[in-house]
């Protein structure tokens, strides 16, 4: 895939995210790691429902930027340093997906436990990051703290970090998530007890392969 290749596929999910209410005006950021080393990412400051191919900026992995005319995103700093803990993914995509972030405003973990299927065989295990103050030092530490494996990392009152090979895979599982924690938050709303799937058993279904 050519460079230009990857920087429509940014513009096309990116605006895809904001289509589907996982951002708003000019939050949440997506980017890929280049066969070089380097890292292609969405810039800052521009409402995401108009950005183009020419707006998409590179950085090395120190967060400097190397290429492009708008000023990367503040967040490259907790991209970086996934992608420096994991060498086995390629796209991160972080949003702020409004159930995912209510789920944690009631003031819980919402995979805890968790009560369908889906959950686990998709999402496996997701790691769970305190709150800290985005797109400083202090968010990225947070971040890297917990990721370990993980290819889906929530934020206590913030959003969400989506890891995968490509950058289909990383918003898929953004997809997942966000209707996961839509039903999480829908079924703590109603006031009755929420019928968690066996332990055991969570763990059997984040071992099946599909
Ligand atoms: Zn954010």
């Amino acid at each position: 895939m050519t460079n230009h290749e990857i920087k429509k596929k940014i513009v096309q999910y990116t605006r895809l995210a904001q289509s589907r209410g996982y951002t708003v005006a000019s939050e949440g950021n997506i980017s890929v790691r280049l066969p070089d080393g380097y890292v292609m990412i969405t810039p800052t400051k521009i409402i995401k429902d108009f950005i183009t191919e020419d707006d998409i900026v590179v950085v090395d992995m120190d967060g400097n930027q190397v290429d492009g005319t708008r000023k990367a995103t503040t967040e490259r700093f907790t991209h970086l340093a996934i992608y420096k803990k994991r060498h086995d993914i390629n796209s991160i995509v972080h949003a702020h997906p409004v159930y995912t972030v209510l789920s944690t405003v009631i003031g819980t973990n919402p995979f805890e436990k968790i009560f369908i299927s889906e959950a686990a065989m998709f999402l496996k295990k997701v790691a769970f990051a305190k709150f800290a103050k985005p797109s400083t030092k202090e968010g990225a530490d947070a971040v890297r703290d917990v990721c370990g494996n993980s290819d889906v990392i929530v934020i206590d009152r913030h959003g969400s970090f989506t890891c995968g090979k490509d950058v289909e895979t990383a918003f898929s599982l953004l997809e997942i998530l966000e209707k996961y924690c839509k039903m999480y938050y829908m079924a703590s709303m109603s006031g009755k007890p929420i019928n968690f799937i066996d332990s055991s058993i969570v763990e059997e279904l984040r071992n099946v392969l599909y």
